[in-house]
């Protein structure tokens, strides 16, 4: 097993959460309603991943599953112009971090899946490259899961898919020794039948591959508190952080 990398958001405070930031070999999973800044944290990632690492990154690169089209190259660039200047003096180019930010569009849950496998073929070729793939996220990993499979009827069977998909995200996460980034919204009141619409789509199958779980939600303005849900090793606890145009901070 290699040495776990750790990722910083940002923000002081929810690194201390972390316990010193993202750590690879981990699934994180992000969930809450939306708005709460799910989408904002995994392009934050996206940068800092790329980071050197007395800057809190890993040097790495980074694979996209988006299923919902809200990856934005211009959101990329005003987190790029937010970043704290190099140690060696040099000026951040918005264009050496899209680079390595490899985004693929995901159309439905069996696509997503299928983009997933190909992530390992795409991380194999990089892998002894100067910037192997550190991150793989997928945002949303449960939306077309959820559109799909509708109806009592269907839920073991989706739950059979998903858990194989997360799965194939561990496995990723170990042979790359990359993090492993995923959002998930929480159930809505039509949801009914799944129970407290305050809980997290993909019930226990999420639950239990899900290394770390965020709990996200609003504060007053920009500020946004993450919780931390049954980790295994760190205390529950929350952080308050703030989004803002230049990206997230303390
Ligand atoms: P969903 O469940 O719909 O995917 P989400 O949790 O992914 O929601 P985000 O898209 O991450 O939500 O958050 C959107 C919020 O982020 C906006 O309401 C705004 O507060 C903030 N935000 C987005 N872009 C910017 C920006 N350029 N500058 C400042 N704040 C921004
Ligand atoms: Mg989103």
């Amino acid at each position: 097993r290699k040495q776990v990398g750790k990722v910083t958001t940002s923000c002081k405070s929810f690194d201390e959460l972390l316990g010193g930031g993202m750590e690879t070999q981990a699934i994180v999973e992000l969930y809450g309603e939306f708005g709460c800044g799910k989408t904002q944290v995994a392009h934050q990632l996206a940068v800092n991943i790329q980071l050197p690492v007395e800057m809190g990154g890993l040097n790495g690169s980074v694979i996209i599953i988006d299923t919902e089209n809200t990856f934005r190259p211009e959101r990329i660039d005003q987190m790029v112009k937010g970043l704290p200047p190099a140690p060696d003096g040099r000026i951040w180019e918005t264009e050496d971090f899209l680079k390595n930010i490899n985004v693929a569009r995901a159309f439905n849950s069996n696509h997503q899946i299928l983009l997933a496998e190909s992530a390992m073929d795409l991380a194999e070729k990089v892998k002894d490259s100067e910037r192997p793939v550190r991150l793989l996220i997928v945002d949303s990993v449960t939306a077309h899961f959820r559109a799909e499979y509708v109806g009592r009827g269907t839920l073991a069977d989706r739950q059979q898919k998903l858990n194989k998909h997360l799965h194939d995200l561990m496995r990723f996460g170990d042979l790359n020794n990359a993090l492993i980034l995923v959002t998930n919204q929480v159930m809505s009141k039509p949801d009914t039948f799944f129970g407290d619409p305050t809980k997290p789509v993909g019930g226990h199958v999420l639950g239990h591959t899900s290394t770390f779980r965020l709990y996200l939600r609003k504060s007053k303005g920009e500020k946004r508190i993450a919780r931390l849900v049954d980790s295994p090793n760190l205390p529950d606890g929350e952080a308050v952080f703030s989004v803002t145009t230049d990206g997230l901070k303390d």
